[in-house]
């Protein structure tokens, strides 16, 4: 048996070690030797939508720390069971924009598909924490509408990947669907939006690299961090071949109560992304998800934020601060 603190367990796949993730609050807490009164909310919190954490995510929190910004992102808490009106369980209303079931076509010249629900973390705050996945997934029978779909709308140059989180799919998988992409001449770009590589750096196989350094379409991957400590040497090497190949490397990120809302903490994630080799594109303002209101931070002190991020740092490391309005013809500037 390999040991955890084994050197071999760095050479686990990325889907032994998605199996090895922490399922249960009550381990999570032990590991990271927390006060066990935490665990009775944490519970209730887990039954409503469950805590996933990858281990070699855990293996980045301090120890001891109830406020930990990387840990606050996935302890299910007893804030989330307090119910406010505004906070709803579909906010963006996608189960109403979807023309065929696992495709979003809200904005001009490009669609979101939703290849999977699957994640291999589950952060509180995600706005697609009650999405019905089973019914509005792309898989099996419903491929086939989809790319009907794209062919008869020649104004669709880019098609998004999402989810869930598209890499929870199988390099093979992928590959497929961007072969049944290609095919559709004005197709011109493939977008993965994924968190996987951030959580379990791993996930960036030679088999995808391949893949991505392969294809016809041009392609851009839009990671997902929220906190500078997401993002390590690790990931540096794991992007390289990324970069090396083509892919323009993105980051979007939430702004979060009590994880990243203030200035010291968001100048650092736009450094750390730039040194591994990723340029901030938006911060999001939190969709009101039922569950999540505990960490609204308000307009005012979000663009107050943003601009002091400007005033410190160039243009370019400045993500838009940015936020989804229901009907709207693209993210809306705040
Ligand atoms: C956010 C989103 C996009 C991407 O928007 P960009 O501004 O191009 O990054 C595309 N489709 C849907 C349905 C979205 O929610
Ligand atoms: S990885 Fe993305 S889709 Fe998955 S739970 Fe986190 S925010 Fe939601």
């Amino acid at each position: 048996m390999i040991h955890r603190t084994d050197p071999a367990w760095q050479v686990l796949s990325w889907q032994q070690q998605l199996a090895d993730a922490f399922t249960d609050p009550e381990s999570l807490i032990r590991y990271l030797e927390l006060e066990i009164a935490l665990l009775p909310a944490a519970r209730s919190a887990h039954r409503k939508f469950n805590m996933l954490v990858p281990r070699w995510f855990a293996g980045r929190m301090e120890k001891g720390n109830p406020d930990d910004p990387l840990l606050r992102q996935v302890l299910p808490l007893g804030d989330e069971l307090e119910l406010k009106d505004d906070f709803l369980l579909d906010p963006v209303c996608d189960l109403e924009q979807a023309p065929v079931p696992g495709l979003l076509h809200k904005y001009h010249g490009r669609v979101l598909l939703i290849t999977t629900g699957g994640c291999a973390i589950n952060c509180r705050y995600c706005f697609r924490r009650h999405y019905p996945y089973t019914d509005s997934t792309i898989g099996g029978e419903r491929l086939s509408a989809v790319l009907a779909y794209l062919k008869q709308n020649p104004d669709i140059s880019e098609v998004i990947l999402s989810g869930g989180d598209p890499l929870m799919l199988p390099d093979h998988r992928l590959a497929e669907l961007g072969a049944s992409l290609e095919t559709i001449p004005h197709i011109r770009r493939l977008r993965l939006h994924t968190r996987l590589p951030v959580v379990l750096p791993n996930r960036v196989t030679p088999q995808l690299v391949h893949w991505l350094a392969t294809t016809k379409l041009q392609t851009v991957v839009v990671l997902h961090a929220n906190h500078a400590r997401e993002l390590s040497h690790r990931h540096r090497l794991a992007l390289a071949p990324l970069i090396a190949s083509g892919v323009t490397l993105l980051n979007q990120s939430v702004l979060l109560k009590g994880v990243n809302d203030n200035l010291q903490r968001l100048c650092d994630l736009s450094e750390q992304l730039i040194s591994v080799g990723v340029l901030p594109y938006y911060i999001h303002q939190l969709d009101k998800v039922a569950g999540a209101s505990h960490f609204e931070v308000a307009d005012a002190a979000a663009l107050n934020l943003h601009r002091q991020m400007s005033a410190r740092l160039p243009g370019y490391l400045v993500p838009r601060l940015v936020r989804e309005q229901v009907g709207a013809p693209s993210k809306i500037p705040l």
